[in-house]
């Protein structure tokens, strides 16, 4: 298995939030997040399968058990609740975790991208699904019947193509940081996701797009 190594967060242990108080240490985590998911897809996308949502050692936040649930909690609010997964405690930081913030673009008010925009998009009764297969002939006969383009595009595309297969909350996650990573750098789509309680939450920049008429 994957050895963890200093870039990489322990979402299991409370005290790794010590590290990211600060605005810009959170975004730079989230990047050397992105950055680790990123190789290992490269390298070797089985191991990514089985260790992205991992509940003991995983790469991503997932905390079925977490009091706050992002100010989504039924009961009493504990604010200061020891019980708060890393990515509550975290977030709760740059934004007051109330249902009327969730959805809704909210400004950085310190660090290098203050007054930059973000939104935390919530995923209700999310159900994760990672898996790597070849068994998947029938996809790769209709991707290459319908976009031959493809095969001279890439040579070695064939119809044994293995395929990493998730679920669409996932999968939009893993698609940002591939186009992330093509484009340099250069753009950046989704910061994070994760699950808390049973939803689960996307951390994404708010980019204001004008179109000329
Ligand atoms: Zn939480």
């Amino acid at each position: 298995m994957n050895e963890k190594n200093e870039n990489e967060i322990e979402y299991k242990n409370i005290t790794c939030t010590n590290n990211t108080r600060k605005i810009d240490d959170l975004l730079k985590q989230y990047s050397k997040d992105r950055l680790t998911i990123f190789n290992l897809l490269k390298s070797n996308p089985n191991e990514l399968s089985t260790l992205l949502w991992n509940r003991k050692n995983g790469l991503l936040n997932i905390d079925e058990t977490c009091q706050c649930k992002m100010g989504m909690y039924d009961g009493e609010y504990i604010l200061k609740s020891t019980y708060n997964c890393v990515q509550c405690k975290q977030v709760g930081r740059i934004l007051d975790l109330l249902p009327e913030n969730m959805n809704k673009p909210f400004r950085i008010e310190t660090g290098k991208r203050k007054n930059d925009a973000l939104i935390i998009t919530t995923n209700p009764n999310v159900v994760l699904f990672t898996e790597f297969k070849n068994s998947h002939r029938l996809s790769s006969e209709h991707t290459l019947k319908y976009y031959n383009k493809l095969s001279v595009c890439d040579s070695s595309l064939d119809l044994n193509q293995k395929y990493l297969l998730s679920d669409e909350f996932t999968n939009n996650f893993l698609i940002s940081l591939l186009l992330e990573q093509l484009l340099k750098n250069q753009t950046v789509i989704i910061q994070s996701i994760y699950v808390c309680g049973r939803d689960g939450y996307t951390l994404s920049d708010k980019y204001q797009f004008f179109y000329r008429s």
